[in-house]
């Protein structure tokens, strides 16, 4: 009983990104050791997230409200919406404090590889608040890979009939790169720097 609850928390564990079956080990290795002042508390907060996080009918961000916090600041400015592939994407941008306006979530990017389509993105959700005669812009923050600027140029697409000023990140960004890599002043930097599509 005692083991096989072990192997099943290391076997979960190794699922996550960037671990494998022997840094799952070690992780839980070293979460028993400290099972009063790292363990327990690990597992009443995984519990709380898991039971209160929902996505934002919004904007698609990660909260335990909804609309988010990011949605519900009053201070941030409705007229520029930053498009991102993915909640870590906006969490990074939020981290860089490069920009005041509101996000969309697409929930991944365009893939013919991996059987993509635009009705797996929320791409009629963003074509919707794009339409609000308050929105003047849309930047376009899709990673420089081949599938983030494919993505961006099937969004600019779509938002062709919007009236909205459409743009995209430039300099800084390299090729191949993914947002939630870059360094705080390269994404301030690249964010400063977009041009219009
Ligand atoms: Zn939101």
């Amino acid at each position: 009983m005692g083991e096989d609850a072990l192997d099943r928390v290391i076997q979960l564990v190794a699922r996550l990104p960037g671990l494998g079956p022997r840094s799952a080990r070690r992780a839980v290795l070293f979460l028993l050791k400290r099972r009063e002042s790292l363990m327990l508390p690990l597992a009443t907060a995984l519990s709380d997230a898991a039971n209160l996080v929902r996505n934002c009918a919004i904007c698609g961000n990660l909260d335990a409200t909804d609309p988010c916090a990011v949605c519900r600041d009053v201070k941030r400015d409705g007229a520029v919406i930053c498009v991102v592939e993915d909640v870590a994407d906006l969490w990074a941008l939020e981290r860089a404090m490069a920009f005041s306006g509101r996000y969309h979530v697409l929930g991944g990017t365009l893939s013919a590889l991996d059987g993509r389509g635009p009705e797996d993105l929320d791409i009629a959700g963003l074509v919707a608040r794009a339409k609000a005669p308050a929105v003047g812009e849309i930047v376009i923050a899709t990673s420089a890979t081949v599938e983030g600027q494919t993505t961006a140029h099937y969004i600019a697409d779509r938002l062709a009939d919007c009236g909205v000023k459409v743009s995209r990140l430039a300099q800084g960004v390299p090729i191949g790169g993914e947002l939630d890599y870059l360094d705080d002043g390269t994404l301030a930097a690249a964010l400063k720097a977009r041009r219009t599509m």
